[in-house]
């Protein structure tokens, strides 16, 4: 009892350490740091969210699930996190899409919202704090264009719109690492995507034209529209204030989005916009660039409702590489993944069944490495390649313990709850118990096998048990009566041959 009090007792003191020494991969100085947030115990995350004129595919969604783990890692390390999404519901993109399509730009862009808050929902991504859209924030934006004219690093261009003077601000590069005296001074740019090497005054308020049909604003700075790089600053100051611990987004996001966006909310406050920036990197399909034009192009949706593939399974294999890694999605992976995820499932059955003798001392050893060894490579920049590794080395030493009869009851008890603290970083998993209910028609099948085993009607009761495992159901005749299991995630062998 005594050795078992003192490894508890250093098992709580690894859990407090750590929130203290985590490090992340600062885009800024291209260098790991220590992650110390402005204010003891919270977090204040930033995150560019997704531009409302078509479906998110699955590399966005490698982003957002980068950024749903790194929040969900910080919470597990015990801070307090408040993160902002935007949603851009107006910019270049959602304006041509809508005309495009001939429907006003709200009614749109409303579509595609719903549709992200499902993709998010079908992936378990837990929901950010606020979601702020940036046609609601239309006066924050014109007062920070305002702040910014009065300190000289906004003027009006011949078209009316404005522009945010580059040369002004001496740090301009900082995060993309070029140089400003490489750049045409006054040469400028009106769209909201455009290459390094045509780094150029970019506009802050775009006036009105033709092109923008219904879709403007009359404001004091005239009638126009957002650029989109303002809408960024605009709504994370707004929410989280003129400083911010992380800031995340795609790697794409750099340039010129990134960049500008210190432009301006620095050069507005005359402080430091963002602590630590975060990029996840790109997703390849089957080792080629993703591109509807390449025929490998794919939703969410396509993969959980056109293909059917499990949503676990594509969670699992969009978080399992790490962020900072270029990723190539393929279907064999997501076939790998499946595989993995039903193994964690079944494992969690086992737990619930598992009535050992007492082999608490080595469970209890088990439990605290692979505790210390998932928390330091999550720490290191959430290095979750080796984060899995070390579960996957638990999940078979507990398996072989069950096996030889050594995993008691209390200690399976204990295995499980832990098992859960890991998937509320993971979110793979789920409580199966939660999930152990029997649909009506399998109990009425269960029913007529019992009466056709009692008849010694051996064949309709075997009838009966293969009807069952169609339906995804395992049982199993213990002394002590029926056991069944639901099989949640069946593989079906021929579905996604044609992809392999
Ligand atoms: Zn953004």
């Amino acid at each position: 009892m005594f050795k078992y009090g003192f490894l508890l007792f250093l098992f709580g003191k690894c859990m407090s350490q750590a929130a203290e020494n985590i490090h992340f991969f600062n885009t800024l100085s291209r260098k790991k740091e220590k992650f110390i947030p402005i204010e003891k115990g919270k977090v204040k995350m930033y995150t560019c969210g997704p531009t409302v004129y078509d479906y998110a595919h699955i590399g966005n969604f490698r982003s957002f699930l980068f950024e749903d783990i790194l929040r969900r890692w910080l919470e597990y390390r015990g801070f307090q996190v408040t993160q902002v999404m935007n949603l851009t519901d107006v910019d270049d993109r959602t304006i041509a899409a809508s005309k495009k399509e001939g429907i006003p730009l709200k009614e749109h862009t409303g579509k595609y919202v719903k549709a992200f808050f499902e993709d998010l929902d079908t992936l378990h991504v837990q929901r950010a704090s606020i979601y702020p859209r940036a046609t609601e924030h239309i006066p924050e934006m014109v007062a920070l264009i305002k702040k910014l004219m009065e300190k000289g690093y906004g003027y009006v261009g011949e078209d009316g719109s404005i522009y945010y003077k580059i040369a002004k601000f001496k740090n301009y590069g900082q995060l993309s690492k070029f140089k400003v005296a490489e750049l045409k001074v006054g040469a400028r740019v009106k769209v909201d995507e455009y290459d390094k090497e045509q780094a150029q005054d970019f506009a802050l308020w775009k006036a009105w034209d033709e092109g923008d049909g219904d879709v403007f604003w009359e404001t004091e700075i005239g009638k126009g529209r957002p650029g989109w790089h303002i809408e960024c600053s605009a709504m994370s100051m707004k929410y989280l204030g003129e400083t911010l611990d992380i800031h995340t987004g795609g790697v794409d996001n750099m340039f010129p989005h990134h960049e500008n966006e210190i432009a301006q909310s620095e050069a507005a406050t005359g402080k430091k916009f963002v602590n630590y920036w975060m990029h996840c990197e790109h997703l390849m399909v089957e080792g080629k660039r993703m591109g509807k034009r390449f025929g490998n192009y794919y939703t969410v949706q396509d993969l959980t409702k056109k293909l059917k593939h499990d949503p676990r399974a594509v969670r699992y294999l969009l978080i399992s590489t790490h962020y900072r890694q270029q990723f190539n999605f393929t279907f064999a992976g997501l076939e790998a993944a499946k595989n993995v995820v039903d193994r964690l499932v079944n494992f969690m059955y086992r737990l619930l069944d598992a009535d050992g003798k007492d082999c608490g001392e080595e469970t209890q050893l088990l439990m605290m490495q692979v505790n210390k060894s998932f928390g330091e490579a999550m720490d290191d920049d959430l290095n979750i390649g080796i984060a899995l590794a070390a579960l996957f080395d638990f999940v078979r030493d507990i398996n072989n313990l069950i096996d030889v009869g050594k995993l008691s009851r209390r200690k399976a008890n204990e295995v499980y709850a832990m098992m859960l603290g890991f998937d509320k970083v993971l979110g793979v998993i789920g409580d199966v118990r939660k999930e152990e209910k029997l649909p009506k028609e399998a109990e009425e099948l269960i029913r007529r096998r019992e009466e056709a085993r009692k008849a010694k009607d051996w064949k309709t009761a075997d009838q009966i048990r293969l009807q069952l495992q169609a339906m995804g159901i395992t049982i199993q005749d213990t002394p002590q009566g029926i056991k069944w299991r639901i099989e949640k995630h069946q593989t079906n062998p021929t579905k996604n041959d044609s992809h392999m």
